[in-house]
């Protein structure tokens, strides 16, 4: 299945087309069951039967129990409520959390935010790999450090942090341990017992589910995490997010996480060639770099700089092709993108970059088409 012949979209980071298998699997829940899953008539239960199934096809993609998981609209929404529900339910500990100044503005936002109700942040610098310090971490953890907050894949450069040592660290100094692992799910093995994860978000759209549904995994075997609710009503999803429940895309998300449970290896052999065929082509262009690291980096995503180009040009001219560029915009004012600031990274770098992330529905044709393209576009004086 393809975009269209004309469409070549390479941004898969910033969203996936939904697989049609995962579409046939919520369609009957759209038109057929698609009774309130609380309800307790024939419909209801049926309904409540997708969801049931889903939840323990969600668990079963990162090893956790179904009772661990919670259905929420996405990443954002899990990150608030875990970041802000572990601040009020363990203050009694302390105020201090410790996240990385690379991670999604969804975490940044929420810890902001936690500030400004008097938690203090200590925000971990980055390598020029992204990668952040061991030592650093074990230096900033404190007996009143009640988080840690660390991203698992980068979404701009890919790079995977060291997710076992950062958990064993946090636990350590007595502190739970809560991954953003939005990019990570879905395209490698996660087992939240083996890397000691304690809280764990995850989005739909980013493995070819729709947008408006993803989950959070709260920890309830080994340590009973406390959280709150952000949402008050009926109760649903243990009390943490009250609404009737989104059926036909909670039962789209189980599909795609078994999916990708069959097929992340299959899947992830292939991105990875096409993702390196498509990085090495790109490097043979002058003044090209890649931002990041390459080893130990998520299989589908490189982020490269062109140096001395504009990458909004660039991308305006690409036309048919979808990436994304390393800037964002805050209202009226384009930034560089944090994350390559972070690394190192000049304005001017950051402004030339472009982030290509493949997905499993690109090709090598597509990947030739692209090189092509930029390589013709690099050729021209702008
Ligand atoms: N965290 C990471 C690493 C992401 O890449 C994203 C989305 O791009 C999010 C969180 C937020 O996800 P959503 O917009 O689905 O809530």
């Amino acid at each position: 299945m393809n975009t269209s012949k004309e469409n070549i979209y390479f941004d898969n980071n910033a969203t996936t087309q939904i697989d049609e298998r995962v579409l046939d699997a919520m369609l009957p829940f759209l038109t057929v069951n698609f009774a309130n899953a609380s309800s307790t008539h024939h419909l209801g239960l049926k309904a409540n039967e997708g969801v049931k199934n889903a939840r323990v096809q969600v668990a079963d993609l990162i090893c956790a129990e179904e009772n661990e998981i919670i259905f929420t609209s996405g990443s954002t929404e899990s990150i608030n409520i875990a970041l802000k529900g572990v601040a009020e339910n363990y203050s009694a500990k302390g105020k201090h959390i410790v996240t990385v100044s690379t991670e999604h503005y969804a975490v940044l936002g929420t810890c902001k935010y936690l500030e400004s109700k008097g938690y203090e942040i200590t925000y971990l610098t980055v390598n020029s790999f992204g990668l952040i310090d061991l030592n650093e971490l074990k230096n900033v953890l404190r007996a009143d450090t009640i988080l840690v907050c660390v991203m698992y894949a980068n979404n701009e450069i890919g790079v995977i942090q060291p997710v076992k040592e950062i958990a064993q660290l946090a636990h350590d100094a007595g502190a739970l341990y809560m991954c953003d692992s939005t990019q990570a799910v879905g395209k490698i093995e996660i087992d939240v017992d083996a890397l000691g994860i304690d809280l764990l978000c995850m989005s739909g759209h980013k493995m070819y589910a729709p947008k408006g549904v993803g989950a959070l995994y709260v920890r309830q075997h080994m340590n009973h995490i406390k959280l709150t609710a952000l949402t008050h009503g009926g109760g649903h999803e243990k009390g943490l997010r009250s609404g009737t429940l989104n059926v036909p895309s909670i039962v789209a998300f189980g599909k795609a996480c078994e999916i990708s449970q069959q097929e992340m290896k299959k899947d992830g052999e292939r991105i990875s060639t096409l993702r390196n065929e498509l990085e090495n082509e790109l490097l043979k262009i002058e003044g090209t770099f890649v931002n990041g690291k390459t080893d130990n980096r998520i299989y589908n995503t490189t982020n490269i700089c062109f140096r001395g180009r504009d990458a909004n040009v660039m991308i305006g001219r690409m036309k048919n092709i979808a990436v994304s560029n390393g800037s964002a915009c805050t209202g009226a004012i384009v930034e560089p993108s944090h994350v390559l600031v972070s690394i190192g990274l000049s304005d001017d770098d950051a402004f030339a970059s472009i982030r290509f992330s493949l997905g499993k529905f690109n090709t090598e044709n597509e990947v030739k088409s692209v090189v092509k393209i930029i390589s013709e576009l690099t050729q021209l004086k702008y």
